[in-house]
């Protein structure tokens, strides 16, 4: 199989409501979504999402790299996935998420090809994920209430933003405590927001209501400072913005600064890294959780939970973005059942169903 052609469409779809988050206000999922065509009439599907406050790329950007790398791939076999990806690290430095859309849709195509859907591919551990639902910064009885609304439609984890001051942080976490009940796990997300020691004691005072875990308390270059906040917390410390990739995953191991990883996709470069990031973990005794970017669609979701579900050190999902979509761009693909449970196709490939591109 070749690929003979590389086709890019931007894609926006209204979120049901705005998003808040400690560093701003989401209100659309934007990305470019690609079509990779063959010489044998089968058509791979991927998208690129940036988060341009996460990975610095915006959806230009990622547009004009996906062009760049598809001159260079013209002619390869999409099924020959070592060789995509080497072809596109020689062809680019950094950039994940442009490099995320290729490899997606060339997974697609060898599923495709195969006969088989995209999590055997990966080590069909599961077909299914259970994914968090996070509740965006709001007044604390708006987010106990949507804490609350979540729970009582089947989610058992909830995930929030902390990170915008200690009076603030601990009264949406109390109130959704409250608002849940003892049972429903509570993970929280501080997006670098901490000093090292500002840290061990703000997690401690939170922990007061029960605490899962916490994402990425300290700015990302600060692996000493991650790994001091780790040795002196009770609850798991999970690296964010400090693992985009397998390298990355490797100093944090060797650091023991982390007790957990969240994986992306689009901060990775693709599910073939992504999958080199969970051996390292699962060599150093680190389990991972698979994420997404907010303005991720159903489509890189649908990718994501695919090597979550596959992979068995992968024990934890965050993939609600596709739940405030008002629209989803492509047919076919993941389906949820009680709220929280992503359920994989059995049919080769993610199951998407074929997009017109113009
Ligand atoms: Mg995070």
């Amino acid at each position: 199989m070749k690929i003979t052609d590389v086709k890019v469409k931007k894609v926006r779809v209204p979120l049901a409501e705005p998003f808040h988050i400690s560093l701003g206000v989401i209100t659309h999922a934007v990305s470019a979504v690609v079509a990779i065509e063959t010489d044998e009439g089968l058509t791979g599907y991927g998208e690129g999402a940036p988060g341009v406050l996460i990975t610095g790329e915006n959806l230009e950007g990622t547009i004009a790299q996906i062009h760049m790398l598809a001159e260079k791939l013209k002619d390869t076999d999409p099924t020959d996935l070592e060789a995509v990806y080497w072809i596109m690290d020689r062809a680019s430095a950094h950039a994940p998420c442009g490099k995320t859309a290729i490899d997606i849709a060339c997974h697609d195509l060898l599923g495709k090809k195969t006969g088989l859907p995209v999590y055997k591919l990966l080590g069909g551990y599961e077909n299914t994920i259970d994914t968090d639902m996070t509740v965006g910064i709001n007044s604390p009885e708006i987010m106990a209430k949507k804490a609350a609304a979540h729970v009582a439609a089947g989610f058992d984890t909830i995930k929030t933003k902390v990170g915008t001051g200690l009076e603030e942080d601990i009264a949406r976490v109390k109130a959704i405590r409250q608002a849940v009940g003892p049972n429903v796990k509570i993970r929280l997300d501080a997006n670098q927001g901490w000093t090292p020691k500002e840290a061990v004691g703000i997690i401690e005072r939170l922990n007061e209501f029960d605490i899962e875990l916490v994402e990425q308390p300290v700015p990302a270059w600060d692996i000493e400072g991650l790994a001091y906040v780790t040795n002196h917390s009770k609850v798991l410390i999970m690296a964010d913005e400090a693992c985009f990739n397998a390298k990355d995953a490797m100093n944090l191991a060797r650091h023991r600064a982390v007790d957990l990883v969240n994986i992306k996709l689009m901060k990775c470069g693709g599910i073939r890294e992504a999958q080199k990031i969970n051996a390292i973990c699962e060599a150093a005794g680190i389990q991972c959780m698979l994420g997404c970017m907010a303005e991720e669609t159903n489509i890189g979701v649908t990718a994501a939970a695919s090597l979550g579900a596959a992979a068995r050190n992968i024990t934890r999902a965050d993939l609600d973005a596709v739940f405030s979509l008002k629209e989803l761009p492509i047919g076919g693909g993941m389906t949820v059942e009680n709220a929280k449970t992503i359920h994989l196709p059995r049919t080769g490939g993610f199951g998407f169903e074929d997009l017109i591109f113009d």
